[in-house]
């Protein structure tokens, strides 16, 4: 399974970065997950990666945020095109989603197909759903901000078996034991205590920004 970090904070020459976060898993289907702040930086990413909206079978939004859910409009013009929210996602999102694709409403854990699952909707301040990937190399949790918080995201996701890697936003998470194990640390967007995680996972901290590809 390959993922290509599309939207990021931060970008590598020749990608362009924006407040945001989107990441295209390529497995035995083309997902989506979030789409960054505006479909203009998300397209000249994504085309820039070879990619093209009629790629991409499925859409999985973390949370109702205008940072992951901004693009939306360049993966909508596909047909056929199924997009996962939450049920607790606006109506006007829900609408806007409704009118051009099949809007599917996660709130219990969801398989998104044979290696891909929504860990089901967590709740703190903000609700968000995270992905967890059957990868070759063990199981993969992608995180769009985190705002349930990474170590509730994290104990989840053991549900489903031992976490090989963790990557996306985890914004101001700062209980650092929750990371123990975990093989690959990619943390990113909106994590405020990078720096901290780097010192004390340096092995296994992986830079991520838009342009970047992990293989597992
Ligand atoms: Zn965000
Ligand atoms: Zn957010």
């Amino acid at each position: 399974m390959k993922l290509k970090i599309l939207v990021d904070n931060q970008a590598k020459h020749g990608f362009k970065s924006e407040w945001g976060f989107s990441c295209l898993v390529e497995g035995m289907e083309n997902v989506l997950f979030d789409t960054g702040s505006s479909a203009a930086v998300l397209s000249f990413n994504a085309e820039k990666f070879g990619v093209k909206p009629k790629q991409i079978s499925k859409v999985v939004l973390s949370h109702d945020h205008f940072d992951h859910t901004g693009g939306l409009s360049w993966v909508l013009q596909n047909r056929g095109l199924k997009v996962f929210t939450l049920d607790s996602f606006s109506n006007e999102t829900k609408e806007k989603i409704g009118k051009k694709a099949e809007l599917i409403e996660v709130s219990e854990e969801t398989k998104i197909n044979e290696e891909i699952y929504s860990a089901g909707k967590l709740s703190n301040s903000i609700d968000e759903q995270s992905l967890v990937l059957k990868t070759g190399k063990g199981l993969v949790v992608l995180v769009g901000c985190s705002h349930p918080g990474l170590t509730q995201i994290l104990e989840k996701a053991s549900e489903f078996g031992k976490v090989h890697a963790v990557i996306g936003g985890f914004h101001g998470f700062s209980d650092f034991d929750a990371l123990q194990g975990i093989d690959l640390i990619a943390a990113t967007h909106c994590t405020q205590h990078k720096q901290q995680i780097k010192e004390l996972f340096p092995k296994q901290s992986k830079a991520c920004s838009a342009g970047a590809e992990f293989n597992f």
